[in-house]
């Protein structure tokens, strides 16, 4: 018996509406029939369990098959199958009828691929590749008939009766002459790999030479022609990956070995892992990685994917993850993230909100945790994880709040500590004389070796602050920390930077210092150096170059981004000549230029430990001080 039908739908022809506005996800058709293929297996296996449905389940692989010969893709599942109605049900009414809701509503917008699947399109996105799809299925229930629909496109479909003896639904796909790229094997490879590849049933894909029946036209015990044998198949998924596992039943082996399944072409080990598995007031499992970070952050980010009961939906997950997680990797997978819905309703959704935050809070109590039972190892891995740490705290309030407390401070002995720890440590000797806390710091031990060295000289300690994110972190730390000052070693003299006392008296008259100015700046690039005379130390040393802490950190936050500065800041910095020292006020002793070679000679020697000098400027001083030894 064959019944005729046009499905129940007013749009003339859905079709090219559906090619065309799913256009830039075309690939996504296999993962919604291969969904459908393992729910239909998961619906048996509990009706099974149930008693429902009687009989062996038997082997419930779910097929996949090319067969580049007859030009057809084919799922093929062993689930509960459908009987006649249900197809008309299922596929004539429910499906199609969501279809031209989708295609009313999304007609001509953007984004609309996104929403393929919440309006039960799924089946028919079939059509994005294929000119006719037949279903050919047999339901489990007791004495039923198989039946065949097929549809080319047009909203007129048929089914007929036929012969099929295997419970479950084939969905073959005749490939459309535009989407033959979905004939090669290898495209149907890497789309199974990227959707595929922690379903729960397994998956197994084959090629067949030929998708016919049998050319030598042998028969099976029924009379039918017998169909031709897969010609190479593979399992391509894991059915039980590690994150729907419990903890207990992982080691840490399992964890890596798992992280290697997830990136294959990752060298590094990641540092440690966090399993999350929440059932209230949402379900979420998933495991997330910590990775070793470069200094590129933007390399790190969209590692993180993002699955709805082991189906991948994506790994882009800005909006369900704050941006600081971005930077980790892993798998999350949720069946209450609403998946098929555009991004600017995922921001505003309540459930993805307390997912997100949940999630913050599993990351910073995962780390308060480390902290807490082994200090010295969470030491040892706070290199590779401040950037994370100090993003979060930049980012995220809440996170903050709770990584005060265990985010590490690492000084210029390589010591560690917490920041009320090191607050304590320096309170004694960097408190200045109006009460402020200053905390001196540098980037790097080699670069400021020098103002390091004449920090510690005086009893103060210098902390090190080396990740991209420090002008922005000392400055968030700045304002949640009640009256402490960062400062550079190298942007001021030390007297200055913790001023103790009231000036020194100055050796130099104003007479004096009214003749020696004009020497220094015939010798100085007056753009780029501001002059003064400071009453520093006789033992400090005679001319001093710095660079304000103010301007090199909206310069250093220029150059990162963000911050809303137009323009640029231009380089300028501080040239501080000892008033004290005796041989500045040498100076005016001697005779002719000679007061202009010493003058120079001292102040290429201030640019010298600044690593300003370069070039001939680098030549001629070397020459100078070749002359002056003579
Ligand atoms: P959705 O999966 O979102 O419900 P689909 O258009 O993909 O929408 O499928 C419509 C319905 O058709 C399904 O809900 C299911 O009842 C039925 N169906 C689709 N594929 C299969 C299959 N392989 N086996 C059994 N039933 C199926």
């Amino acid at each position: 018996m064959a019944t005729k039908g046009t499905v129940n739908v007013q749009t003339e022809n859905i079709f090219p509406l559906i090619k065309k506005f799913l256009y830039s996800d075309h690939e996504i058709f296999l993962r919604e029939l291969i969904s459908n293929a393992v729910d239909a297996t998961s619906k048996l296996k509990v009706l099974s369990a149930t008693g429902e449905a009687t009989g062996e389940l038997g082997d419930l692989t779910v097929e996949v098959i090319l067969d580049k010969a007859a030009g057809t893709l084919t799922v093929n599942d062993k689930g509960i199958g459908m009987t006649e109605e249900e197809i008309q049900k299922y596929i004539n009414q429910i499906a199609f009828s969501g279809a031209e809701e989708f295609v009313k509503k999304y007609e001509g917008k953007e984004g609309a691929e996104q929403i393929i699947g919440h309006f039960g399109l799924g089946f028919y996105s079939a059509f994005m590749v294929a000119s006719k799809v037949q279903i050919r299925t047999l339901s489990y229930q007791d004495g039923a008939q198989a039946v065949m629909w097929e549809s080319d496109g047009t909203p007129e479909f048929e089914i007929t009766d036929i012969d099929k003896s295997d419970r479950g639904t084939e969905i073959v796909l005749y490939i459309a002459d535009d989407s033959k790229e979905f004939l090669e094997n290898g495209r149907i490879e890497d789309i199974l790999n990227k959707y595929c590849k922690f379903l729960p049933v397994e998956i197994k894909f084959g090629t067949r030479k030929q998708f016919q029946d049998d050319p030598s036209g042998e028969k099976d015990e029924n009379g039918n022609v017998k169909r031709v044998e897969v010609e190479v198949d593979n399992i391509i998924n894991n059915p039980n990956p590690a994150w729907i596992k419990s903890p207990s039943e992982l080691t840490n082996e399992d964890y890596n070995k798992f992280y290697r399944e997830l990136y294959p072409m990752s060298f590094d080990e990641p540092l440690f892992h966090i399993h999350l598995n929440v059932d209230y007031p949402f379900n979420l499992t998933g495991i997330l990685y910590f990775p070793k970070l470069k200094e590129s952050m933007e390399v790190q980010k969209n590692k993180i994917q993002l699955y709805s009961n082991q189906v991948f939906i994506t790994d882009s997950v800005e909006q369900i993850v704050p941006e600081f997680l971005t930077l980790l990797h892993g798998v999350i997978d949720s069946p209450d993230i609403p998946l098929n819905v555009s991004r600017s309703y995922l921001q505003a959704d309540g459930n993805v909100k307390k997912i997100s935050a949940h999630i913050t809070k599993k990351v910073a109590d995962k780390l308060a945790d480390m902290y807490k039972k082994d200090r010295a190892d969470f030491e040892a891995k706070w290199d590779d994880l401040k950037v994370f740490v100090e993003y979060g705290m930049l980012t995220e309030d809440k996170f903050y709040e709770k990584a005060e407390k265990f985010a590490l401070i690492k000084n210029a002995e390589d010591a560690y500590f917490t920041i009320d720890e090191y607050i304590e440590k320096i309170k004694p000797i960097q408190t200045d004389k109006s009460e402020k806390l200053v905390v001196l710091y540098a980037n790097h031990k080699d670069i400021h070796h020098q103002f390091i060295e004449a920090a510690k000289e005086r009893g103060y300690d210098v902390a090190i602050f080396d990740s991209p994110l420090t002008p922005h972190y000392i400055q968030k730390l700045e304002m949640k920390l009640d009256n402490v000052h960062f400062a550079r070693v190298d942007s001021d003299t030390l007297d200055n930077l913790i001023k103790k006392e009231d000036e020194l008296p100055s050796k130099l008259t104003d007479e004096q210092k009214d003749k020696l100015k004009p020497i220094f700046e015939e010798v100085i690039n007056a753009e780029k150096f501001h002059l003064s005379f400071e009453n520093m130390s006789e033992t400090d040393a005679p001319i001093v170059i710095t660079q304000p802490e103010f301007m090199r950190r909206m310069q250093e936050q220029q150059r990162l981004g963000g911050g809303g500065m137009m323009g640029s800041f231009p380089e300028i910095y501080d040239l501080k000549v000892n008033a004290n020292h005796p041989l500045v006020g040498a100076i005016l002793a001697k005779k002719g230029d000679n007061r202009q070679k010493t003058a120079k000679q001292l102040t290429d020697l201030a640019m010298l430990s600044q690593g300003m000098l370069k070039g001939e400027a680098l030549t001629n001083f070397i020459k100078r001080s070749v002359d002056l030894m003579k």
